[in-house]
């Protein structure tokens, strides 16, 4: 590994553990570099539950940090292994009751985790280790990191209601998820929340068990990712402890928040178990929020009986967020991350990643690790070209001339009168709209927009841009020919 690797490693691993200081260490004690190139990652865990977590929770921060710095996009890959030599840092503290440390983790520790690079022995060693019988530190570290640690642990701390970006993309879901944390509003038993990755389902059930708490603080909230449940089912099955789980579930549960619900696909004992665990809580009148990448009726290989418990309540979905909220969203982050962000960068962020939240959070993010690591501040100049440099879209392929011609076809206009003088209502709107699209699609100067569309004045444009992205917010019509355009465009640039 060479030490320019290593260097990246360091600065992503720091910029994760500030992103998420409450959890890091309890995660990052049971991960482990074994290699860093370029392009590709090598991390061990030290069992699947813990890189499962991190990988749902940590990785598009790390990751984000390091295509940031490397300038490219970094392939992973995970090897499990019950014994780490070099952990990315050590636990938090030792408590009495805890074994003692293993001796790689007495070097003198201090508040912060340290960042080391894996022995030569880490990179010889292979896949053989999980064969390895492990020694008996080992195999009581083991235990600790595979029982479902304090809930408290597992959420993470900056999901919550009031780091929450609401628009008219998850308005209700969010209004519902107030309401199952003990709000004002009806409470619908299920809540069901679905919508495509990166959203922020897993952000919002996290935020009403950290509700649900500090109102009940003794509840027993349970917080369970689907693909957890099962392995926890299993785990049950084999070892003869059904009691014990069915116990957990059914009985011992104040409110249920089961993430990712599609994980349970074809999984049909599974689904039993769930079903009666559903079916439990619910005549107890106990809360319980799932969530799904899709609608319950879209659910594959999901039994009839789940699929109409699941729409028996309320079925509230998140889209993708609209640019307003996509700005707001990226402001919010920096604030938090404490991230210095003009409105311009923020707003240039959010026209360049559209579709996911936790892409947008990884493009900050590594414009904010590679400002730390070259000094430069984060000017419009600086962001563009480090969006361009890393990541160039596919859309930029598309040219002015393209969605002109796009808008062109939509309204039954000529080239020649879109690029008019011509201000009757009609052709002035669809100009309006290619002018929009432009800036968003092509983040074009509004000068150099001007000069496209027949010399006009850049405040034309800008006027023209605000004008369409209003609209966009309250005129479905508007937004449905808008999409239209983006359809086509999306289609003749495959
Ligand atoms: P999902 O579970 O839908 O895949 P997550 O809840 O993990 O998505 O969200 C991905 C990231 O985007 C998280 O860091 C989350 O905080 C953030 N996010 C998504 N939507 C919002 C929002 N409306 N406001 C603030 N942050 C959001
Ligand atoms: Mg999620």
């Amino acid at each position: 590994m060479t030490s320019e690797s290593l260097d990246i490693w360091a600065a992503a691993i720091e910029r994760t553990r500030k992103a998420c200081p409450g959890t890091f260490e309890q995660w990052f004690c049971s991960i482990q570099l074994d290699h860093i190139a370029p392009g590709r990652l090598e991390l061990a865990a030290r069992d699947e539950f813990v890189r499962d977590w991190v990988r749902d929770h940590y990785l598009s921060t790390l990751v984000g940090a390091i295509e940031g710095l490397a300038g490219g996009p970094t392939k992973i890959s995970w090897r499990i292994s019950s014994e780490l030599d070099t952990p990315v840092c050590e636990p938090k503290s030792a408590r009495p009751t805890q074994p003692p440390p293993p001796p790689h983790s007495r070097e003198p520790s201090s508040s912060r985790p340290s960042i080391r690079p894996p022995s030569p022995a880490a990179d010889r060693r292979g896949n053989e280790l999980e064969a390895a019988p492990s020694s008996r530190g080992a195999s009581t570290r083991l235990q600790a990191v595979r029982r479902t640690p304090p809930l408290k642990e597992v959420l993470n701390p900056k999901y919550t209601f009031e780091h929450f970006v609401v628009g008219p993309s998850n308005e209700l879901a969010f209004a519902a998820a107030m309401s199952s944390a003990g709000g004002d509003g009806p409470r619908y038993n299920p809540l069901f929340i679905c919508g495509g990755t990166g959203l922020g389902k897993t952000h919002l059930v996290h935020a009403i068990a950290h509700r649900f708490l500090d109102q009940r603080p003794d509840a027993r909230v349970i917080y369970v990712s689907a693909e957890h449940f099962t392995n926890e089912f299993i785990e049950a099955l084999k070892s003869g402890k059904m009691d014990d789980f069915r116990g957990r579930y059914r009985r011992q549960c104040d409110l249920l928040l089961l993430d990712d619900i599609q994980f349970l696909a074809g999984k049909d004992q599974t689904q039993e178990e769930f079903f009666h665990v559903f079916n439990a809580l619910h005549e107890a009148d106990r809360p319980i929020v799932v969530t799904s990448d899709t609608y319950p009726q879209k659910l594959q290989r999901m039994p009839e009986r789940l699929v109409s418990r699941f729409t028996s309540g309320l079925v509230a979905d998140v889209q993708v967020p609209r640019l307003e909220t996509r700005v707001a969203i990226v402001r919010k982050k920096a604030e938090l991350e404490g991230i210095p962000l003009s409105d311009e960068v923020a707003e240039l962020l959010a026209q360049h990643v559209h579709s996911n939240v936790r892409e947008l959070e990884g493009a900050l993010i590594r414009l904010a690790a590679k400002s730390s690591l070259t000094g430069h501040g984060i000017d419009l100049k600086f962001a563009s070209q480090e969006l361009a440099a890393v990541a160039p879209r596919r859309q930029d392929q598309v040219s002015v001339q393209d969605i002109q011609r796009a808008v062109c076809n939509r309204f039954s206009l000529t080239n020649a009168e879109l690029l008019s003088k011509d201000r009757h209502k009609s052709v002035a709107f669809a100009r309006q709209v290619a002018m929009y699209l432009c800036r968003q699609r092509l983040r074009c100067s509004y000068p150099e927009l001007g000069r496209s569309f027949g010399n006009r004045d850049h405040t034309t444009v800008m006027s023209a841009v605000r004008r369409v992205e209003a609209l966009r917010q309250t005129d479905p019509q508007v937004n449905a020919h808008l999409e239209a355009i983006e359809q086509e465009l999306a289609s003749s640039s495959d």
